[in-house]
């Protein structure tokens, strides 16, 4: 069976960045949590995981549907 998955992190500094994302590769979750050491600030990180098994496989009347879009001249 086919499994996909991916994992998507932000983070930032309350204090620096407000709710903004400063941090947005890998070590995101790390990189707030070494921060919120180093100057006591208080930091967030959001993970995101996405996890997705087999294939979708379209169903005739979505097909139908999006040949009839594709059908319609711009
Ligand atoms: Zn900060």
């Amino acid at each position: 069976m086919l499994k996909r998955s991916s994992r998507t992190l932000q983070a930032g500094c309350f204090t620096c960045h407000g709710g903004q994302a400063a941090w947005t590769a890998r070590n995101a979750q790390a990189v707030a949590a070494r921060h919120a050491k180093a100057t006591g600030h208080p930091t967030w990180c959001d993970i995101v995981l996405v996890v997705r098994y087999g294939q979708h496989v379209p169903s005739a009347e979505q097909l139908d549907l999006e040949a009839a879009i594709a059908a319609v001249p711009a």
